[in-house]
């Protein structure tokens, strides 16, 4: 009880603090990393920081504690989906919705943040090996997955697509029949786009196992090669190495450059989730900033501020 009115009372201090620094997200993202981050959000964060030292004397799960006692919050982020986790090539800085709310968890810790890149491969073993403690990287929640790890309610809903080269031709899912595709590693891109086409009748889907599908061994009217980041699966595109380049769309943005375009269709919901090790005290107190954040529209100006609706 007391530590859902810490928790509401964090999510009101932290919103304020975010409307005060979100001005320009890409400010906020710059303060976010640095050290100073704590000074300068002052005085709503030391009080934010007096709450949790408040509730880690009683309350805070051992591996909470452990992360208040480091003083910094490890967070798996991508650096290259614009909104959401992106890196400025030039200065470093991170800004995007998830790097927001990583800076918003670190605060409600009263700790500093620090990043590190991942891709759709290498997040869950970061996250595995105790490397990074939580990850906000356009992480979809599957079923499957919540075998593993542990995801908060969903932040944002995205949508699978599909990029071409207008000189291919392709202007819809009929177009990729009998075509490559490139997809990441460790991604649910394959199977999304496998789905819909059986679904839009384009393929017969004889021998589709969701529980058993591989993008590897897949050639049943499509075929897919797997990359281990989206700039490869960009450059394979250009090359004609694959005929199409398919992923959520959030991330597939950076990559629609001129001559390239998303076919008509968009499928298969994806939603975000906050991914934390499984059973962990950090699942439960990510789960509450969370859903705090849902219901005071925390999130919701987050998604309008980076344009994301
Ligand atoms: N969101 C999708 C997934 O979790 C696409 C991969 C990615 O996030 O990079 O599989």
């Amino acid at each position: 009880m007391k530590k859902k009115m810490v928790s509401a009372v964090l999510a009101a201090v932290m919103s304020t603090v975010m409307l005060m620094g979100c001005g320009s997200s890409k400010e906020t993202a710059a303060e976010a990393p640095a050290e100073t981050a704590a000074a300068e959000t002052a005085p709503a964060a030391e009080e934010a920081e007096g709450e949790a030292t408040e509730a880690a004397a009683g309350e805070l799960a051992e591996d909470v504690q452990a992360i208040v006692d480091r003083g910094v919050l490890r967070v798996g982020v991508k650096n290259a989906v614009v909104g959401f986790g992106f890196e400025d090539p030039a200065t470093g800085e991170y800004s995007g919705m998830e790097i927001d709310l990583a800076n918003k968890i670190a605060e409600s810790l009263g700790v500093d943040v620090e990043f590190t890149a991942v891709t759709a491969a290498t997040r869950t073993e970061l996250l595995d090996s105790g490397d990074i403690d939580c990850v906000l990287a356009t992480f979809t929640i599957t079923d499957e997955r919540k075998k593993s790890w542990d995801f908060t309610t969903p932040y944002f809903t995205d949508h699978v697509g599909v990029l071409v080269e207008d000189s291919s031709g392709i202007t819809d899912l009929s177009g990729l029949v009998d075509k490559s595709v490139g997809v990441s590693s460790g991604s649910t891109s394959a199977k999304s786009l496998v789905e819909a086409m059986i679904e839009a009748g384009l393929i017969t889907g004889d021998g589709y196992n969701a529980e058993t599908f591989d993008p590897a061994t897949w050639t049943d009217d499509i075929s897919f090669k797997q990359y281990e980041d989206y700039p490869s699966i960009s450059t394979a595109l250009s090359a004609g190495e694959v005929d199409a380049f398919c992923v959520d769309k959030s991330i597939l943005a950076i990559y629609n450059t001129d001559g390239r375009s998303y076919i008509s269709e968009e499928f298969a919901p994806q939603d975000y989730g906050v991914a934390t090790t499984k059973g962990s005290g950090l699942s439960d107190y990510v789960e509450g900033l969370v859903t705090g954040w849902l219901s005071d529209g925390t999130i919701d100006g987050l998604i309008a501020n980076y344009g994301l609706n």
